[in-house]
């Protein structure tokens, strides 16, 4: 499925990435390895100024870096968006020139109405920047979705295509998909299943146990850290791997009590959850809980960073330094 091209369309082209965050970082020092022009648009002196100035790169204002670019890839937290869009991108980009997303969130809620003369895209990976790059490096990629919302130059699909391969996604695996499926997609998955669905189940199953007597060390062994190898095995070979490496009483627990713990009732309410992206509710009292200052936002994490199975998980992954983040991955050796 990866286009492949070769050379990438992109290859004479001047990219400006805005935003040197997660995604940011990730994108744009991809794109440089695949030989790509590069330049760094951020407020200056913000956070990650620096940090895009130590690692090599042309480090420019927003507008300036948008002036002369012929993609523009918006990078920033999707909240800042708009503004960014309003204040630097519209007054200063191209005719003809390509507007890249990795979220379509802004577009496909009205929030940005982009000029009429420019290409509008999306790239997205499916997958966190920190492993976009890591993948990278190892001469892989993360798989990566993309789409096409406006196209005035006639090629907008090979720009698109070529800054996927340009991050590694074309090594992997990309699939074409439109702005409303991706946004509404990603906001479903990271709500009722990914960030979620799993921390509440997590904390659920801490708070059962630890209620019941038993010993919270235990209990977050046991509901927290063994996730990881349960996500590993869904990851490398689904349900059906799961099912291959734990034990006949584990599988046999797994078919009658998970189906009393998700339940019909679990379903429905993640129905509530879609038609609130899909009817812009959830949209909606993000933008306003985001103006307003993040009141209930911060609330909110404050309770998950204050929970007792961060007390206990935090002593014993102290515990477990082998944890923590490795140095860049060793890249591997490329085939041929
Ligand atoms: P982030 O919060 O990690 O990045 C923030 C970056 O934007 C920093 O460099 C910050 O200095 C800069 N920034 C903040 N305000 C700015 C402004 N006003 N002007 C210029 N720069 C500004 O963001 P992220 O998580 O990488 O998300 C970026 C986009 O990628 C979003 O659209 C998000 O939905 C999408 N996305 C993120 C992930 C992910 O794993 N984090 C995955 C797929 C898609
Ligand atoms: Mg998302």
């Amino acid at each position: 499925m990866s286009s492949n091209s070769n050379p990438n369309p992109l290859a004479k082209a001047r990219i400006a990435v805005l935003g040197y965050g997660s995604q940011g970082r990730a994108h744009a020092l991809n794109l440089r390895d695949s030989g790509l022009d590069v330049v760094i648009g951020l407020r200056p002196n913000g956070p990650t100024w620096h940090k895009a100035k130590a690692e090599g790169f042309t480090v420019l204002e927003p507008g300036e870096a948008v002036k002369g670019a012929d993609l523009v890839a918006v990078l920033t937290p999707d909240m800042v968006q708009p503004t960014l869009y309003r204040e630097s991108i519209e007054p200063n980009i191209k005719p003809g020139a390509a507007l890249l997303f990795a979220h379509g969130f802004n577009v496909h809620f009205g929030q940005i109405v982009p000029r009429k003369d420019i290409d509008v895209i999306l790239v997205a990976p499916k997958g966190p920047g920190a492993l976009v790059r890591t993948e990278y490096e190892r001469g892989r990629g993360v798989p990566c979705i993309w789409a096409v919302y406006q196209d005035v130059t006639g090629h907008a699909e090979a720009t698109t295509k070529g800054y996927a391969d340009g991050i590694g996604g074309g090594r992997a695996m990309i699939i074409k998909t439109d702005f409303k499926e991706e946004t509404e997609t990603d906001l479903f998955g990271e709500q009722a299943v990914l960030c979620g669905g799993a921390s509440e189940l997590v904390i659920a199953g801490f708070e059962t146990l630890t209620e019941a007597g038993y010993q919270p060390e235990i209990a977050y062994y046991e509901v927290m850290h063994e996730l990881k190898l349960i996500v590993d095995l869904f990851y490398e070979g689904g349900l059906t791997k799961m099912l291959q490496f734990v034990s006949e009483t584990a599988q046999y627990g797994d078919y009658v009590s998970g189906p009393r713990v998700i339940d019909a009732g679990v379903k429905a309410r993640m129905k509530d959850v879609l038609r609130d992206i899909q009817d812009g509710t959830f949209a909606r009292n993000w933008t306003e809980e985001y103006k307003a200052g993040l009141p209930n936002y911060k609330k909110l994490k404050q309770a998950d960073l204050d929970h007792p199975i961060e007390k206990v998980g935090a002593k014993l992954r102290a515990q477990m330094p082998w944890l923590q983040p490795q140095s860049p991955a060793e890249p591997l050796k490329k085939a041929g």
